[in-house]
């Protein structure tokens, strides 16, 4: 279960094919591996990296017996960042508000009656796709199987603590649940009412529907925003009732300042990103909301906490002599299930050791690390004296 760093050329034909691609275009892209060639569980599939021809990112093609299968990669989202002005110009007349969930984008197919989980980066992952398949891979297989599993795509968000990539609490799915966002049919998406429907009749999960509004009714979009920022909740993701027109996105304000307290506990990887981003979307709320004296000076206290106090933890950690890492609890059938899970990551070059294993009602719990960069580059620092950047 690796990669497959020769292709072979029936394999390049089958992509062309799938993509509409002329051949030479396909072994270029093979050669400097956007695309790039995988094994899952007996199944052969090819994923892109990049954008490529009007295909998204993390598309993917299934290989099957005469047959192949092609993945649309998930779109991704225009952020609003004033949304007085972005709803009424952007939308045609009513506006679908629904719940931006916060996890991770998993697509999910139905490829010999088996449901394989694919990753935004268009790579099955095995642990997803498991994970999935013990909790609600019969109601998944329904679903897809009466919509027509050869030209539909299920796209939702896991969301809870028992994952390799995301993991915020909520309440509603602590350790792992997958909520569907969007139903695929020929690589075009459904209306949000039909994709309830549809998931709805099968016991599926979907994303809350916060509320259907009129594009210039920003007081009633407000109030949305502010009741999920009080929860502490992440952010909505406005559509057109039928579609017509791509969504937008939006984040509370708990979300910004709070994604750069999380980030800045790593600030020589992911801090360094959020920083900026984050920084950008309060600058344009405190405008749009024109939030001023004391309570701007409130704002201005709790972002400057969450950038300097997580990060100088790090740093005292660090100085005591202890590693800085990402820990973790994951649920696996059994050992083999565990081992595939840590080939995965291996052939990914993400650096996850297992800490602990135990059985459990059943079932397998691992407790894993992932070792940060921070931790060897703030070492660095200490043992140096000076910045690796100006
Ligand atoms: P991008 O902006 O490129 O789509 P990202 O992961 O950087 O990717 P996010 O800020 O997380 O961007 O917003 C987009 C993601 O939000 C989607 O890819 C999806 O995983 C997630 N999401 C959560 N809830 C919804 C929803 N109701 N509708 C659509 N997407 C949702
Ligand atoms: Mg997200």
């Amino acid at each position: 279960m690796t990669w497959i760093h020769r292709p072979e050329p029936w394999m390049l034909d089958v992509v062309a094919d799938a993509l509409g691609l002329p051949r030479e275009r396909v072994e270029e892209l093979a050669s400097r591996r956007t695309l790039r060639f995988r094994e899952f569980r007996g199944l052969l599939y090819a994923s892109l990296r990049r954008g490529v021809a009007g295909h998204h990112e993390g598309t993917a093609v299934v290989f099957g017996r005469g047959w192949w299968r092609v993945v649309p990669g998930y779109p991704p989202i225009q952020r609003m960042v004033l949304p007085s002005v972005a709803l009424p110009r952007h939308f045609l007349d009513r506006v679908v508000v629904e719940e931006k969930l916060n996890g991770y984008n998993v697509r999910v197919v139905l490829v010999d009656d088996r449901i394989l989980a694919v990753t935004r980066g268009g790579l099955i992952c095995p642990y997803t796709t498991s994970r999935l398949e013990r909790l609600m891979g019969d109601r998944l297989r329904e679903m897809l199987r009466e919509l027509g599993p050869e030209d539909h795509v299920a796209a939702g968000e896991v969301i809870g603590l028992e994952n390799p990539y995301t993991r915020y609490f909520y309440p509603e799915a602590p350790r792992f649940g997958y909520f569907v966002f969007d139903i695929f049919r020929g690589g075009r998406p459904l209306p949000p009412r039909m994709r309830d429907e549809a998931a709805e009749k099968h016991g599926v999960p979907h994303v809350p529907v916060l509320g259907v509004l009129e594009k210039t009714d920003v007081e009633a979009f407000k109030r949305i925003v502010e009741r999920l920022d009080r929860e502490g909740r992440e952010g909505v993701v406005v559509k057109d009732p039928d579609y017509r027109v791509p969504p937008l996105k939006y984040t509370t304000s708990s979300t910004n300042i709070g994604d750069i307290r999380l980030g800045m506990r790593f600030f020589m990887e992911e801090g360094w990103s959020f920083l900026f981003s984050r920084i950008l979307r309060e600058i344009f709320r405190v405008y749009e909301e024109g939030v001023e004296g004391p309570r701007l000076d409130a704002i201005a206290l709790e972002l400057g906490r969450a950038a300097l106090q997580p990060a100088v933890e790090t740093v005292k950690k660090v100085a005591g002599g202890y590693m800085v890492y990402e820990e973790f609890e994951l649920e696996f059938a059994g050992r083999d299930e565990l081992e595939e899970f840590m080939d995965y990551m291996q052939s990914l070059g993400v650096d996850v050791v297992l800490v602990e294993a135990r059985e459990e009602g059943g079932v397998l719990r691992a407790r894993m690390r992932k070792i940060k960069e921070t931790w060897i580059r703030v070492r660095r620092i200490l043992e140096t004296g000076v910045s690796p950047i100006d």
